[in-house]
């Protein structure tokens, strides 16, 4: 007998109903739960998966504590709680903090299309992107029992299979492929033999992030909360950065002139366009660790302007900071910083939390969304479709 498989979004891998556990509110669950979160955030950071507390110097212990935001609380849970792997304790609770994410958060889970064919419909018109309902592994295109679709590559039935999708995803990937939300401007043949050469067990074989909810059945991993946030819920930019970055942030700062002191920087030869080629391969973080090792690049890049092009450049998923650089005064910020504190709270994160966990889990997404989209013009241009132009 063949065990029972969940299947899971097709462009998050997310869960595709609301069946998560939100954990207990007590104090002492809380405390516990937390504590495990701290512990794997500490173990990640030095490339393990499990942090054996077994194995634990007091040194370490302390050094692990101090680097934890909520030290107090993990040291209190650390006297009293062995591994941090271990499930079988039905008091450890497992499941999300509730402080992070409600049942009211979750109903965009159970919004599912599927991308099929209508096997009874012949001709390119038979393919379609439709709200479909979810059991054991088959979608119902319509109420009608004959119109069943196994989802991915595993099936007892015949007929091609279907991918299904959160709504929300879809329009995700709507504007990675289009630039805009217009479902019904996807080629869905296209789309179809995109997804279905990539098909999986249980979702297509593309890097979703680190997460690790979709196993046979959904996990819902303490520390994993943002991944089930809505990534399409409008996020106010204008109000967090009144509120939030205003507070935090100075003004902008003059960069000091070292040129004086360097004494080699390769760099210092090539010319400016080349550098901006070179600039233009590279991710933000990887251009803030260049500025430390190379005064050449720490001047060319210190233009405002050059920044705020990076914002628009490498933050397309970010639609609210799109509309909030078109409207905005030039001068208004200083674009470096904005982008480095814009980067760091938007990146999807173990154990993350605050206002930009729906925007981060949207960041994630649009990885397997621009995957898509790449291959989905690929096919295009070698079906020699002269029409459309790559974004
Ligand atoms: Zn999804």
């Amino acid at each position: 007998m063949v065990a029972n498989f969940n299947v899971y979004c097709a462009l998050c891998s997310g869960c595709l109903v609301s069946f998560c556990d939100i954990g207990s509110s007590s104090p002492r669950h809380l405390t516990i739960r937390r504590a495990r979160v701290a512990r794997r955030t500490y173990s990640r950071r030095r490339g393990e998966l499990y942090y054996e507390t077994d194995d634990e110097s007091e040194e370490e212990k302390v050094a692990r504590l101090e680097a934890l935001p909520w030290l107090r609380e993990v040291a209190e849970a650390d006297d009293n709680s062995s591994d941090t792997d271990s499930i079988g304790d039905p008091e450890d609770d497992l499941g999300y903090d509730p402080e992070l994410v409600a049942d009211s958060e979750l109903m965009w889970l159970n919004e599912v299309f599927a991308l099929g064919i209508a096997h009874r419909e012949p001709g390119p018109r038979r393919y379609f992107i439709s709200e479909c309902f979810y059991y054991d592994r088959v979608y119902h295109y319509d109420p009608d029992e004959q119109s069943r679709y196994f989802a991915y590559g595993v099936s007892d039935l015949p007929d091609p299979p279907v991918f299904p999708m959160h709504a929300g995803c879809v329009d995700i990937l709507s504007r990675a492929i289009l630039g805009v939300v217009d479902v019904a401007g996807i080629r869905k043949e296209v789309l179809y033999d995109v997804m279905h050469e990539l098909a999986d067990f249980c979702r297509l074989d593309l890097k979703y992030g680190d997460i690790t909810g979709a196993d046979q059945d959904w996990q819902c991993v303490p520390g994993e909360e943002y991944s089930v946030i809505c990534p399409t819920d409008p996020l106010d930019l204008a109000e967090l950065l009144r509120s939030n970055y205003a507070a935090n942030i100075p003004g902008a700062q003059k960069s000091l002139d070292l040129g004086g002191k360097v004494i080699r920087d390769p760099f210092r030869i090539l010319p400016i366009e080349m550098i901006h080629h070179i600039l233009g391969y590279l991710p933000g973080e990887s251009i803030f660790a260049l500025n430390k090792a190379s005064c050449t690049v720490n001047t060319r890049t210190s233009n405002n302007q050059f920044w705020k092009r990076r914002l628009v450049q490498d933050m397309p998923w970010f639609w609210e900071l799109q509309a909030y650089l078109a409207e905005s005064q030039d001068g208004a910020h200083d674009y470096k910083a904005l982008y480095m504190w814009l980067d760091r709270r938007t990146k999807p994160m173990y154990a993350m939390s605050g206002a930009f966990m729906g925007v981060a889990n949207r960041r994630r997404i649009w990885g397997p969304c621009s995957e898509l989209a790449g291959r989905y013009y690929d096919r295009l241009h070698a079906e020699g479709d002269g029409r459309v132009l790559s974004l």
